[in-house]
């Protein structure tokens, strides 16, 4: 029966194959968290610069109603005016129009472009009859029209915006107009405020494609024409929506960037032209942290995949070295196995709870079944239930107390008959460690043979093959052990010694064979006569010593003398058919006194038998 052992693991490419799945199925993971998080950045930075943009957008608009107010208010008082008021009047009244903080300058012109009142004196009577937005105005008139002017440099080298409302005769025909310059320090510092990162700018421009202001100031893009059929600018203007998002090379810049556009266009104003405001930021910048992100995970998914490579290789390495070990183990366990069917014993293994776990073939054929049917079963299967008990009792010794067993167990077989075995078990321990009890191993072999043989040679050593009564050496040991008793407990012991009469005669005469014919005879009157207790021995020839416990010398005398009259009258049929009838002399005698030991006993017995030879034979005499 070959040992059972786990079977090999699932091979190394399986291994491979799953740590590849786990290791593609994370890098997707990785990849796909990282996109989303991308897309939540630019969607974060797409809706900041858009707030940034309204932010810029809607003071911008704010301050152009609150200047149209006030050129309305100016242009409206003008006739009051005319009428007689002082310049000092008038230039206060401008002044006081003016507060607004995004209002750098307001300037009454008359029809022919002179410049007649001026929050600066110094631009009084100056004509700009020749200037675009004037010549805008002029060519255009609206009297409920705000017109805005595109970006020009002033005479003291500002880049500014003029708004202006036409003033009308009183046909309505163009009569002048109220302006007011927009303040670019004003938007300069509120354009600076929405920057929340350094890589980034923010410009006003005019919807003619003039850029008026960029935050933080740049060189040469002050005055640029942004209408280009790649710019944002032209793009934005092109989609006819009020605020967008625009996301790659930045035509005025020519860097990668991300700009939030929103058109200025009061709601309840009418304006000729719109302002524009561009929020942008430095495409890199904006994912530079998600970038770190990327490195940082990159790095990590680097690390796990080769640790994980790393380290299945050097698992792997150690597995083929433990199976080539597994093999050794199983090759030697087979061998081990194969070895222990062919020797004619029973070996077997049984679990904690007494159930067989192994059997060799010879344990397989006396319990008649296969390995299969071995295991798990118990001896509750192969035994009668006394015998069961038997075992049982033996196993716990072992598996309970840990103990080494040596012992001869008798077992009914299944045929019925007595069979007896030598047992021996051992404990098994788990790991070799005696606290933990996992089972036992055993080895048993049928000795009823050999028992029965060892009882017939112990039988033949202590018995006269002849007469089947005791040999002098088995005589001599039973009557020692009989005479120290007898001392010990003060009770009586004596001795008879019986001699056949003329026995080299009855030989003589009727042959060797005859002669046994009469020891026989005599070994079964001497049996029938005396007591089971009695011990009758063969010392030698045609002598035989009886000794008799708890019998004293009288009583004794009374035995010997109805044996020698029983044997005298027995009669032994020969082979030839005639009857012969023999005699024999005894000697008796007795222990005495506490000193007296088997040969002094013999010798007084022995002298006894003399003496009844000596008178005449067929007698009984006492020592
Ligand atoms: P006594 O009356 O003085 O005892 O005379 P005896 O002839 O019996 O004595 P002796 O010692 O001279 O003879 C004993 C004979 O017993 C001698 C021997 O051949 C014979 N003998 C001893 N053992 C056996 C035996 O086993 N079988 C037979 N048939 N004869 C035996
Ligand atoms: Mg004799
Ligand atoms: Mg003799």
């Amino acid at each position: 029966m070959p040992l059972q052992i786990s079977p090999l693991r699932k091979p190394f490419y399986v291994q491979w194959l799953w740590l590849g799945l786990i290791l593609i199925t994370l890098g997707i993971v990785i990849v796909f968290n990282l996109y989303v998080e991308h897309e939540r950045a630019a969607i974060r930075e797409h809706n900041r610069l858009l707030v940034q943009a309204r932010v810029i957008a809607e003071n911008t608009e704010y301050q152009l109603k609150s200047a149209n107010l006030a050129l309305e208010n100016v242009r409206d008082n003008l006739a009051h005016w005319r009428d007689g008021a002082e310049l000092q009047r008038v230039m206060r009244h401008l002044k006081a129009a003016s507060i607004i903080p995004g209002i750098r300058t307001m300037n009454i012109v008359d029809k022919e472009g002179t410049i007649t009142a001026s929050t600066r004196a110094e631009l009084i009577g100056m004509n700009i009859g020749s200037r675009d937005y004037f010549q805008a105005v002029k060519r255009h008139p609206s009297a409920d029209m705000l017109y805005v002017s595109p970006p020009f440099e002033t005479i003291h080298g500002f880049y500014v915006i003029n708004i202006i409302r036409m003033i009308a005769d009183e046909q309505g025909e163009f009569n002048g107009m109220v302006s007011a310059t927009l303040d670019p320090e004003y938007f300069k510092t509120l354009m600076m405020s929405v920057l929340y990162a350094s890589n980034m700018w923010v410009a006003l421009a005019h919807s003619d494609g003039l850029v008026f202001l960029i935050m933080p100031e740049r060189e040469n893009m002050q005055g640029m024409s942004l209408r280009h059929p790649d710019s944002f600018f032209t793009q934005h203007q092109s989609s006819g929506e009020r605020e967008k998002i625009f996301t790659g090379i930045v035509y005025a810049t020519k860097e990668h960037g991300m700009a939030a556009l929103r058109t200025i266009y009061p709601t309840d104003l009418k304006m000729d032209k719109s302002l524009l405001i561009t929020v942008n930021r430095d495409f890199d910048s904006i994912f530079e942290p998600w970038r770190q992100n990327v490195l940082i995970q990159g790095i990590l998914f680097g690390i796990i995949v080769l640790t994980s490579t790393i380290g299945l290789f050097f698992y792997q390495k150690r597995q083929r070295k433990f199976e080539k070990e597994e093999r050794k183990i199983r090759a030697l366990v087979n061998q081990f196995s194969l070895a222990l069917d062919r020797i004619p014993t029973y070996i077997f293994m049984k679990d904690q709870q007494r159930r067989y776990i192994y059997g060799n073939r010879s344990t397989l054929e006396l319990f008649k079944c296969s390995a299969e049917e071995l295991t798990g079963s118990s001896d509750a299967r192969f035994f009668p239930p006394e015998t069961v008990a038997r075992l049982q009792e033996s196993d716990t010794r072992v598996l309970i107390h840990g103990e080494d067993t040596a012992e001869k167990v008798i077992c009914k077989s299944q045929d019925g008959g007595p069979r007896i075995y030598w047992e021996i078990k051992t404990p098994i321990y788990e790991n070799n460690m005696p606290t933990n009890i996992c089972g036992l191993c055993g080895i048993s072999m049928d000795i009823t043979e050999l028992e029965l043989l060892k009882e017939k040679l112990e039988q033949q050593a202590r018995q006269d093959y002849l007469t089947g009564l005791f040999n002098r050496r088995f005589f001599m040991e039973q009557g020692h052990a009989e005479l120290i008793r007898a001392q010990r407990y003060h009770h009586p012991l004596s001795l008879l010694m019986l001699d056949i009469d003329n026995f080299k005669k009855i030989n003589d005469k009727h042959g060797h064979q005859s002669g046994d014919t009469v020891l026989k005879r005599l070994a079964d009157v001497m049996r029938k006569v005396l007591r089971t207790v009695d011990i009758i021995g063969r010392m030698g020839g045609e002598e035989f010593a009886i000794l008799m416990p708890e019998t004293d010398l009288k009583r004794a005398a009374e035995v010997a003398e109805r044996l020698r009259e029983e044997v005298a009258c027995s009669e032994v049929t020969l082979e030839t058919g005639m009857a012969l009838y023999f005699k024999v002399s005894i000697g008796v005698a007795s222990i005495k006194d506490k000193d007296t030991d088997l040969n002094a006993l013999l010798n007084q017995a022995d002298k006894a038998l003399y003496q009844a030879k000596e008178s005449g034979r067929n007698r009984v005499c006492i020592a």
